[in-house]
């Protein structure tokens, strides 16, 4: 039996990025199967504490962020979907994977390495880099590599910023399977994205017969350099899957852009335009790359293109905004959905959990 896990942070309503990199595909898979495969999707507060939150801004965002994953399209008649403090296996079995887990490596990690860039920059005396720097954020690719392997998930879809935490995931099962013998099972990505110049698809692990549209990064409308994301402090820099049309179309606008004639696909060069026929492709009906995309605008003048893009996110989310409003505010229908979420998670999770206590001798 196939096991599709993935999670999202309640730090805020759910991105474009977020949309097109994770909760997209999370709709196809559960939509397009099938009796032998069991979904699990996880808004993940535990990891949300890494980084300093208001107690009362979370479980406002716990609850927006399950708002916006029903109404994307995940069905709880064929999805588990639970917040992940609900299920203590998940902390549990974190515990018992650190104890074979490689501090080297978790100091290898990208995003350890620029937190802690960041931190050497704004240090204000000598030392302080260390106590600013929490063990959690440390480990918290531990939590995430407990998160899928005490639910024995063989399919994980989460975007390119996860690979390499997915790659440490299963190098914890390896060092426990190493230790204990072959109790966990190694999970496997769903990644399928545009490569090259053309619409070839590329599909990093061949996974037969489940197929996900393909993955875009998106990037920060401020700054297209670096990814569209929740925590970022500017409100523009991103675009909700909740936004209004005057919402949409100001942020758009206001995208940093070069000031070159034309539209053309150059990420390297021309970061913003490329952002935006990204953004496009998404909501592409044909589905066009957004290379394709390129060479049909390519004589548009950059302002009449963003109301184009503008127009087209609208209409992309006009649905998802519709369901939304009507959700966040059926304040007993979500809490039934998470409370059979945690039992059904929790169960899953047992499973494993019994197994890996035994293993060890607890
Ligand atoms: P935060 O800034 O709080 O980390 P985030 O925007 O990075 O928020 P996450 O909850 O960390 O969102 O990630 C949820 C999923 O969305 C993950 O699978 C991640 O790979 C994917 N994702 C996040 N940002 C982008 C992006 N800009 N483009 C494509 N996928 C993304
Ligand atoms: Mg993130």
């Amino acid at each position: 039996p196939r096991v599709v896990f993935s999670g999202i942070q309640p730090t805020g309503i759910p991105h474009l990025g977020n949309y097109a990199g994770a909760l997209r595909q999370w709709v196809q898979l559960q939509d397009q199967e099938s009796e032998n495969t069991k979904f699990i999707y996880s808004i993940v507060d535990l990891h949300a504490i890494t980084t300093p939150q208001k107690p009362d801004e979370l479980k406002q965002w716990k609850r927006e962020s399950l708002a916006a994953l029903l109404a994307v399209g995940i069905d709880p008649r064929r999805s588990i979907v639970f917040y992940q403090s609900s299920v203590p296996a998940h902390s549990e079995l974190m515990w018992i994977l650190a104890c074979t887990a490689s501090v080297g490596y978790l100091s290898r990690m990208t995003q350890w390495k620029q937190k802690l860039n960041i931190a050497s920059e704004c240090q204000l005396e000598e030392g302080s880099v260390g106590s600013r720097l929490k063990l959690g954020l440390f480990s918290y690719p531990v939590l995430q590599a407990a998160d899928v392997l005490v639910h024995r998930a063989s399919h994980v879809p989460v975007g390119h910023d996860q690979q390499q935490h997915l790659e440490f995931a299963r190098e914890c099962a390896t060092n426990f399977n190493h230790a204990y013998g072959a109790h966990l099972v190694h999970p496997k990505t769903i990644i399928r994205e545009y490569i090259g110049s053309n619409d070839d698809f590329g599909i990093r692990t061949p996974i037969n017969y489940l197929f996900v549209a393909p993955v875009h990064r998106i990037m920060s409308l401020s700054d297209p350099t670096s990814k569209m994301s929740k925590s970022h402090k500017l409100a523009r820099s991103r675009i909700l899957i909740t936004d209004t049309y005057e919402e949409i179309r100001g942020k758009i606008l206001a995208a940093l852009t070069d000031s070159a004639p034309g539209i053309s696909y150059e990420p390297a060069k021309r970061p913003g335009i490329s952002n935006l026929l990204s953004i496009l492709s998404i909501f592409d009906p044909d589905q066009r790359s957004p290379e394709q995309l390129a060479q049909v605008y390519s004589t548009t003048h950059p302002r009449s293109f963003k109301e184009t893009v503008s127009d087209a996110v609208t209409a992309g989310l006009q649905g998802i905004r519709t369901r939304y409003m009507e959700l966040i505010d059926d304040g007993r229908y979500l809490d039934q959905v998470v409370a059979e979420g945690s039992r059904k998670a929790r169960q899953s999770a047992e499973e494993t959990m019994s197994i890996v206590r035994s293993a060890t001798g607890l």
